[in-house]
C-alpha cells in the first residue's frame, strides 16, 4: 500500500479540479482574444478569480492571477522594491531568498513570530516599511500572529505581505487582513501552475516583468487557464473543508509516534498549529534516512527542510526556532484532503519499526 504523507509540498488533484483543467485545455482560447472564443476562455477566467476571491475574501479585482506562490511571493516582494523590508527568519525560500537588503525578524523557541523584535524594528522609521510574514509555516505548521502583525504594522504605517500557500483553505481570517496576500493552486488541489496574489484595492502595484496588460496590468503574459480553473475550483471546494478527521488523525498520529520514540521532538508542539502537519525530528536519526527508509516501506514523507534540488539542508526553520542540533533530522509529514486514518495507522506502523530497528542495530554494534 503506497501511503502519501506530503500535501505541503503538492497535495492531490481533487476531482472538480481535474474536471474543470479539462475543460479549459478543450477551450483553446485565449482570454484577452475579443473573438467568441477568447470570450469563452475569459468566462473561465473570470469564474475562477471570484472563487479564488471567495476564498481570501476580497474582491475578483484583488486576485492577479501568477505562475504559483514563488512568483507572488517575488512579485509582493520586488514591486515594493524600494521599501525597506522586514521578514520572518521562518519564510519559504521563495520570501526569504528575494532580496539580500531584507531584515530578519526571529521566532522564539515555539516557532512563532517574535512580535516584540517586530516592533523594535518598526519603532523610529520614517519611511513607511514592508513586513512579509507568512500565515502558517510549511515544515511545522505554526501559525502566525497575522493579526497583531497587521495591527502593529498599522501603528508604524507598515503594509504587511502574507504568504498564505499552507494556511489557505485550513484556517481563516487574520491572513485576509493583510494588504498583499500569497496563494498557490496545488497546495489547495489544483494543479501545479497557477497562484495568486492578492493586492488590496488600496495597494497600487506595478508589474516587475515586461509585457502585455493582463491582470490589470500587474502580471503581464497570458493566463494559464486550465491551472488557473483548477486552481478556482478546488478554492470553492477546499473553503467547505472540514478538517476535524485530519486533525485527529494528525494526533493520534503524533501520539503513537512518541510513544515509539519517546525522545524524538515535535518541532512547535506547544503552539497554534495546521490540523495537517506535524514536523518531528529523532535526535539519533537523521532527515535523509528517515525520508528513505519510509519510501522504501511506501510511505511519502518529507524533510523539514525545502529540498526543491533534491538533496536535503539542514532545516531553517528549526534552526531560527533554537533547535540547531536537530536541523538536519526534522521531518515532515502532512496530511491532506485525500488522507484517510488507515493512512496514518500505517505511517505510524513504519516510524515504529525504523526507530526499533535503528536502536535494534545500535545495541548489537
Ligand atoms: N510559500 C510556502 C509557504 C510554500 O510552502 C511554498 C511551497 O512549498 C511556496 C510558497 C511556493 O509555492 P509554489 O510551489 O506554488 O511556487
Amino acid at each position: 500500500m503506497n501511503v502519501y504523507l506530503d500535501h505541503n509540498a503538492t497535495t492531490h488533484a481533487r476531482a472538480c479540479a481535474r474536471e474543470a483543467a479539462l475543460k479549459a485545455i478543450d477551450l483553446s482560447g485565449n482570454a484577452s482574444s475579443v473573438h467568441d472564443a477568447g470570450r469563452r476562455a475569459k468566462a473561465v477566467l473570470d469564474r475562477a478569480r471570484a472563487q479564488v476571491a471567495n476564498l481570501a475574501d476580497v474582491g475578483s479585482r484583488e486576485v492577479v492571477f501568477t505562475s504559483g506562490g514563488t512568483e507572488a511571493n517575488n512579485l509582493a516582494l520586488k514591486a515594493f522594491g524600494a521599501m525597506p523590508l522586514l521578514v520572518s527568519a521562518i519564510e519559504h525560500p521563495s520570501v526569504l531568498n528575494v532580496r539580500k537588503d531584507a531584515t530578519i525578524i526571529p521566532v522564539g523557541p515555539d516557532g512563532c513570530l517574535n512580535l516584540d523584535a517586530l516592533e523594535q524594528l518598526l519603532t523610529g522609521n520614517e519611511v513607511p516599511m514592508l513586513v512579509s510574514v507568512m500565515a502558517a509555516n510549511n515544515e511545522t505548521g505554526v501559525i502566525q500572529p497575522i493579526e497583531d502583525v497587521v495591527s502593529l504594522a498599522r501603528k508604524h504605517g507598515a503594509m504587511v505581505h502574507s504568504d498564505a500557500v499552507q494556511a489557505a483553505g485550513k484556517i481563516g481570517s487574520a491572513w485576509q487582513q493583510a494588504d498583499l496576500v500569497t496563494l498557490s493552486g496545488h497546495k489547495l488541489g489544483g494543479i501545479q501552475g497557477a497562484g495568486a496574489l492578492i493586492v488590496r484595492k488600496h495597494i497600487s502595484l506595478k508589474a516587475v516583468m515586461g509585457g502585455g496588460g493582463q491582470e490589470l496590468g500587474m502580471r503581464p503574459g497570458t493566463e494559464a487557464l486550465p491551472a488557473i480553473a483548477a486552481f478556482g475550483a478546488a478554492a470553492n471546494e477546499a473553503v467547505n473543508d472540514d478538517l476535524a478527521g485530519v486533525a485527529s488523525w494528525r494526533d493520534a498520529l503524533e501520539h503513537e509516534m512518541l510513544a515509539a520514540a519517546p525522545d524524538a521532538v515535535v518541532l512547535g508542539r506547544e503552539s497554534e498549529r495546521l490540523a495537517n502537519t506535524l514536523c518531528i525530528a529523532h535526535p539519533r536519526i537523521d532527515a535523509e534516512t528517515m525520508v528513505m527508509s519510509f519510501d522504501l516501506a511506501g510511505v511519502a514523507v518529507s524533510a523539514g527542510s525545502a529540498c526543491s534540488s533534491g538533496k536535503m539542508a539542514a532545516s531553517h526553520v528549526a534552526v531560527a526556532m533554537g533547535h540547531d542540533g536537530l536541523a538536519r533530522n526534522a521531518v515532515r509529514l502532512s496530511l491532506g484532503w485525500s488522507t484517510t486514518q488507515e493512512d496514518c495507522l500505517r505511517a505510524a506502523a513504519v516510524w515504529k519499526d525504523i526507530v526499533t530497528g535503528f536502536e535494534e542495530r545500535h545495541r548489537a554494534a
